[in-house]
């Protein structure tokens, strides 16, 4: 078989075929096709099978790479999926948008010695979509069902992971989600071009179809409160993300024409399914035909500029404080937004944001320079005195990250666990500190992550809730006896 493999020398990496920046920009579909079979066996034959692979250490999930690229090499994809889906709920989803150049391909020995990385996850894209092709995708079957129901708040990835694990074992698994559809960032956040909602629908769909009861539109603290679901259900998972949009501290931030950037992108993603959104039609979260300004530089930045792009803006600029090699953004997101005509104005950071009775007008910009390392180590931007200057916009996105919401208040319990930055305390990573029975996994706990983070913890949270639950009986039979 090592002909198949080792490849590096010989082969070049390869992503599959990306659309022309001029096409893609005239619609929502993801920029990448889909490898042949012979790509994606070509381009897994390219791993050199370490000894101690440095890919899977870099996985959150700690996936079985080498070894599923070997079978895939191979041509034993049916196998090849069986390993792969064995660690990850969603190894299709992960494949096409984990920041992989900071992950597993970023660990890649070949990469280190300059031979350029195995394309990872577009090979466990392929894997898995053909397993859904060829319809091996099972649904999940229980070897026994048991009486025990769980509740989960949330069906973002985290929820979705640990449905996945918890229904595997047979217990009874609702999951309750404040939207109209489960998915969370996956549907509302993340935009179509870079994850197509069909491919999330699909595996609801597939736990829906296996047992797993979605109770959509139902938002705990409004429609029940905690405690009542607590009491419904013999262990409660919270997996509600993170939602509260940061603010910026200069004059004009709250004014018309600025927008956080999760309205922005989720009227667009609601546009996509075809609803009817009464901010979008008003144009208050429409760039069409206007001059956007994005405030940030990460991942979220980089779906708003691609989506006003998309939406037919005038121009589209992204504001970021310090400079393109400080960018929490992907480079690979920052590379397609650039081909997709977006500028970038680099140690740039706002000072005011003016408006008039039609709208924002205009961005008032001080020039930064990196300066020493903060205590993150990273260098710290500072202004240069007299170097301020206006840009033209219209419409204002802040996209400066996520912190939790008043997880106590809206669940209506002020003596709930949760940290100084409101992510929720756990023992261990995802039992709730003082709460035996609540566990809590994903960005509520983490804070603004990755959803192969949410889905790890989601998993770990199933694991753990089903071991709980196992000592709660053998301590109920102890005692009775
Ligand atoms: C714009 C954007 C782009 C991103 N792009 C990427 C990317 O390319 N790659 C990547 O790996 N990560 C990306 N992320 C991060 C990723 O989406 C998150 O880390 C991940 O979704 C977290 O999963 P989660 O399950 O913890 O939370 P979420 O996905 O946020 O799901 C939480 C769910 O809980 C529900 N909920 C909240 N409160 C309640 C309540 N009281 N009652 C009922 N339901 C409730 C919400 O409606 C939601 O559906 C992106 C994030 C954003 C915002
Ligand atoms: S889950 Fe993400 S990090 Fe892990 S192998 Fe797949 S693409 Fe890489």
């Amino acid at each position: 078989m090592a002909e198949r493999l080792l490849k590096f020398t010989s082969v070049d990496p390869a992503m599959p075929g990306k659309r022309p920046a001029t096409e893609r920009t005239g619609d929502f579909a993801e920029i990448y096709g889909e490898f042949i079979q012979a790509k994606a066996t070509e381009q897994a034959s390219r791993c050199s099978q370490c000894g101690v692979p440095f890919c899977q250490s870099g996985c959150p999930l700690q996936n079985n790479i080498p070894d599923w690229l070997k079978l895939a090499a191979e041509g034993r994809m049916q196998e090849a999926y069986e390993l792969s889906s064995a660690t990850n709920a969603m190894p299709e989803i992960c494949g096409r948008i984990c920041p992989q150049d900071r992950l597993c391909e970023g660990a890649c020995v070949i990469e280190q010695s300059g031979h350029g990385a195995v394309t990872i996850g577009a090979v466990e894209r392929h894997i898995t979509e053909t397993a859904w092709a060829e319809d091996w995708v099972d649904l999940i079957r229980p070897v026994r069902e048991r009486e025990d129901s769980i509740g989960i708040i949330g069906a973002g990835p985290a929820g979705l992971a640990a449905a996945d694990v918890l229904r595997g074992y047979g217990y009874q698994v609702t999951v309750y989600d404040r939207y109209d559809r489960a998915g969370g960032l996956l549907v509302y956040g993340i935009p179509g071009f870079k994850l197509e909602k069909h491919v999330v629908a699909r595996r609801v769909e597939r736990l829906e179809r296996s047992g797993v009861v979605f109770k959509l539109g139902f938002e705990v603290g409004r429609d029940a409160s905690f405690d009542e679901l607590r009491a419904r259900h013999a262990a409660v998972l919270v997996a509600t993300g993170v939602y509260k949009a940061r603010e910026l501290p200069v004059p004009g931030a709250g004014g018309p024409g600025v927008v956080k950037a999760l309205d922005y992108l989720t009227a667009s993603n609601r546009k996509s399914f075809g609803d009817t959104v009464p901010d979008f039609e008003s144009g208050a979260l429409n760039a069409e035909g206007r001059h956007v300004v994005v405030i940030g530089g990460g991942d979220t930045a980089m779906d708003c500029v691609r989506t006003a792009v998309r939406q037919g803006a005038a121009s589209v600029t992204c504001l970021y404080r310090r400079d393109r090699a400080n960018m929490p953004g992907s480079a690979r997101e920052v590379a397609n937004a650039e081909d997709e005509g977006v500028q970038f104005a680099w140690l740039s950071a706002p000072r005011a944001i003016y408006s008039d009775a039609s709208g924002a007008t205009g961005v008032r910009v001080a020039r930064m320079r990196l300066g020493e390392p903060d205590g993150s180590g990273r260098q710290a931007p500072e202004e240069i005195p007299g170097a301020d200057h206006d840009l033209p916009a219209s419409l204002v996105i802040m996209a400066l990250g996520f912190d939790p919401e008043d997880i106590p208040a809206m669940f209506g319990c002020p003596d709930r666990p949760v940290r100084r930055d409101g992510t929720i305390a756990t023992v261990g990573s995802v039992q709730v500190k003082g709460m035996p029975g609540v566990f809590a996994a994903g960005d509520i706990v983490r804070g603004a992550s990755l959803v192969v983070w949410g889905v790890k913890d989601g998993q770990d949270a199933g694991q753990a809730i089903h071991s709980w639950l196992r000592q709660q009986q053998s301590a109920a039979r102890i005692a009775a006896e």
